[in-house]
């Protein structure tokens, strides 16, 4: 499916010089959606994960109905002060921005295989602070997979130990 015809680019949001990828568009379109999340499904299960995790907040759009699909469950990782029990945390930088991202401290068991999804890869930062998390649990990250990949910023390098799937890259 050529999945770009469905998202749209938004030009100079949230700030001058950033073309915004919305993928709103490509979640309304039911058959979209759901070839989307079938595809990276496929991929979690190749990957043979135990428990899929996503950063909030599209992170879960993409990777609820992965986990759902599998029968799996789904870990949140959330911003700093928005997870009611005992968590871990992680400093982060953006592609504009900072911030501190945070996961409960007993939703991973040592030895897990974890998929992490989220909408989009561009620096990398997001998922590394998501990996980090993980890894500190005691959780085997064994694949990380995006609706989108924005090559030109090259967040693959930062993660190059890991497996990456992505279902459209833009150049
Ligand atoms: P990274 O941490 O620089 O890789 O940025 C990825 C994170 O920022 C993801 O959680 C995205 O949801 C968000 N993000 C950055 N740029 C865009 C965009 O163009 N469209 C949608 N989300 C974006």
């Amino acid at each position: 499916m050529d999945y770009k015809k469905h998202i749209t680019i938004v030009e100079d949001w949230p700030q001058k010089g950033i073309r915004f990828k919305d993928i709103t568009t490509l979640m309304q379109n039911g058959p979209a959606y759901k070839k989307a999340i079938m595809e990276l499904t496929e991929y979690a299960k190749k990957q043979q994960a135990d428990v899929i995790v996503g950063p909030e907040a599209r992170g879960f759009v993409v990777g609820c109905p992965i986990a759902t699909e599998l029968e799996l469950g789904f870990v949140p990782v959330r911003k700093k002060g928005k997870l009611p029990r005992e968590v871990i945390e992680c400093d982060y930088g953006l592609e504009y921005g900072k911030d501190c991202l945070t996961i409960h401290k007993d939703s991973i068991q040592p030895g897990q295989r974890v998929v992490i999804t989220d909408d989009l890869l561009a620096t990398g930062g997001t998922i590394e602070a998501t990996t980090k998390l993980v890894e500190e649990l005691g959780g085997e990250v064994v694949g990380l997979a995006f609706l989108i990949e924005l090559a030109y910023i090259d967040g693959r390098k930062k993660l190059e130990q890991y497996d990456i799937f992505s279902l459209t890259t833009y150049e």
